[in-house]
């Protein structure tokens, strides 16, 4: 146990030291895009795009994403009474992320009771604590059979273009198959880590052998399935880059089936205690309904800094939730800052003894501490990853010392003067983080008079509570910007869509042709966020370098609303029960 003054100094000065010698020129232009001469990366591997004819029809309501937001915004709309739903999304079928991402051992870490979505109305019971991801992408397609989302879906197909008629009153949708379609009402939820990212490691294009993203997992290639059993390495020497929340997953099944796993790494990850098992059916019997909606608004509590007399999930993540508060939902823990710091060390103290207790090699022990404050970097939980690294047939790679891998060649992974000869190289290297298309510029959008919505937002964001903006009627869209986060990130899209389905299904009743906030309303609510936005900057400009600090270079403020999701929840409630609505509805 830390506790003293000199102990928490050396620390402090150990975690600036590590994140000196990571920080990298270029912060996110080190990647590359997987689109363009790398566009095979993104190739859908698991369903044959079917040619169709365009579409030029007319529907009430299209949601753009047919991950967990579009389809739970896609129930409420069917619930709020919209009988024409389009669902469109660039994957072959329902399910988001657990569509793409259907690599050996993926799992979900936050407890399936409260991650998986409408698990009541559906009538499903996972089968285990944290669902594998193949049971998760099948209760997905569940959800959108029992909200009948697949009448009108289109798969294979990107919406690139929204212009508004404002005589009409609705959107003319043009999407990459040629389809231009009319649609009342639009919802944006297409995610924030979608596009898989490339690391920009000189040479890469020169590589002979097989590479892939882990979102696009080639079982031709490695054979076996989302179990392992990836018989088909036993005699190739593969490389896996990157070591976040995917590797941690993947690497225990590439240890287990390859010839020969060489792990490249240039920051570890913190890895806690796993311990998955089958659902103990005493957990449901008898539960009365809302047990979910219990469990869910328990777990958003504890880990987002509400009181909760007892804690339902018991885990990992609820056993950490100080730490979590202050970077996720930016409410304040009743600690003080020391207190703070004491609990994160003495959580990461108990993080870097499980490595020396696994890892037998203590050089290697060394290399896979983590050095930096829990929250930096996404926490994983695996009771299989560390162990890897005690197979004779596994190599741990540190890449630190020189920013990463220095090279590929046509045969092999070079870091510094050291090649290492590999038949495949597997990118675990994350995903770009975006909003909606919109920020990436793959989706224009085209609101009242022509105005892009790009320019609306130019001098920052411009919204009432995150979902819409003036000027651009009838258009909503689900994310964190000025609106909730937390780790269950489907709690808070359940939330959104709650709040759309409202809001639709009172302009339905009341006759109202347009929903807009007005400018007065989205200026109050700009004021809101900046006054209470949450500062996480200084913690975060003390973290190594990742996707969730800007590698390296964080953003001042946060986007999402100061007090947190809780509070966040029950002002949307207010609003909608104390008149809200009638401010945003409109019949000319
Ligand atoms: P991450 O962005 O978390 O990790 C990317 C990895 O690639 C990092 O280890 C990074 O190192 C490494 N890397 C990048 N470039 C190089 C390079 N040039 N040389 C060597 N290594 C490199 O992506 P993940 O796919 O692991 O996770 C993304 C997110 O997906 C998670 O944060 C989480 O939100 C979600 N997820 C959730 C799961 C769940 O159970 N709910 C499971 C899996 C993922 P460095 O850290 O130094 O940048």
């Amino acid at each position: 146990m830390v506790s003293t003054t000199s102990e928490i100094a050396d620390l402090r000065a150990r975690y600036r030291a590590e994140r000196d010698r990571r920080i990298r020129p270029g912060g996110g232009g080190q990647y590359r895009q997987t689109t363009g001469e790398f566009g095979y990366y993104a190739k859908d591997p698991y369903t044959e795009r079917v040619e169709r004819e365009p579409v030029t029809d007319r529907v009430e309501a299209t949601v753009v994403g047919g991950g967990f937001g579009g389809l739970l915004t896609g129930a409420r709309l069917r619930q709020a009474g919209v009988q024409d739903i389009r669902m469109v999304d660039e994957a072959g079928d329902f399910g988001g992320t657990w569509y793409w991402n259907r690599y050996p051992g993926i799992h979900c870490d936050i407890e399936a009771t409260v991650y998986m979505p409408l698990l009541e109305e559906v009538g499903y019971v996972p089968k285990w604590r944290y669902a594998p991801g193949e049971e998760i992408r099948q209760h997905a397609v569940a959800i959108a059979k029992r909200f009948d989302l697949y009448q009108h879906a289109l798969f294979h197909t990107k919406v690139v273009d929204l212009r508004w008629d404002d005589d009409a009153a609705e959107w003319t949708v043009t999407t990459d198959r040629g389809d231009v379609f009319r649609s009342r009402f639009v919802v944006l939820s297409s995610g924030l880590l979608t596009q898989a990212k490339l690391p920009g490691i000189p040479g890469v294009e020169t590589f002979r052998g097989h590479t892939f993203h882990t979102s696009r997992w080639d079982y031709g290639y490695t054979g076996g399935d989302q179990n392992g059993g990836l018989h088909r390495l036993a005699d190739k020497r593969v490389a896996v880059v990157g070591t976040g929340a995917t590797a941690v997953q993947v690497v225990p099944h590439v240890g287990r089936d390859a010839k020969h796993l060489y792990v490249f790494q240039r920051t570890p990850s913190t890895v806690d205690v796993r311990d998955n098992r089958p659902t103990d059916p005493a957990l449901l019997d008898g539960q009365r309904p809302g047990w979910q909606r219990e469990r869910m608004d328990n777990f958003l509590t504890i880990v987002s800094g509400g009181h909760a007399d007892v804690d339902l999930i018991g885990d990992r993540w609820t056993a950490t939730a100080n730490l979590q508060r202050m970077f996720l939902s930016g409410t304040r823990s009743e600690l003080t800052e020391e207190q703070l710091e004491l609990a994160d060390l003495a959580t990461m103290n108990g993080i870097r003894a499980r490595v020396d207790e696994v890892v037998t090699d203590p050089a290697v022990a060394a290399l896979l501490k983590p050095w930096y404050r829990y929250m930096c970097k996404r926490p994983t939980f695996s009771d299989e990853y560390l162990q890897t690294f005690n197979r004779p047939n596994v190599t741990l790679v540190d890449t630190a010392d020189h920013g990463g891998i220095t090279r590929m060649t046509e045969t092999a992974v070079v870091v510094g003067d050291d090649e290492y000869e590999v038949d495949c190289v597997v990118f675990a290297t994350g995903f770009e983080v975006g909003i909606s298309g919109i920020l990436s510029g793959t989706l224009q959008v085209h609101g009242r008079g022509g105005q892009n919505i790009f320019d609306h937002w130019a001098h920052g964001f411009r919204t009432l509570h995150g979902f819409f903006s003036h000027g651009f009627p009838n258009l909503f869209q689900l994310g964190p910007v000025h609106n909730a986060n937390a780790v269950n990130f489907v709690h808070i899209l359940h939330e959104q869509a709650i709040h759309i389905g409202a809001m639709v299904g009172a302009a339905l009743e009341r006759g109202a042709r347009r929903i807009e906030p007005s400018r007065e309303a989205e200026d109050a609510w700009a004021a809101t966020i900046d006054r209470c936005a949450h500062d996480s900057f200084r913690f975060q400009s003390e973290c190594t370098p990742g996707y969730y600090n800007n590698e390296g270079d964080p953003l001042p403020m946060s986007f999402s609303f100061g007090p947190g999701p809780i509070a966040f929840h029950q002002l949307l409630r207010t609003w909608r029960t104390d008149g809200g609505m009638e401010q945003v509805l409109w019949n000319e």
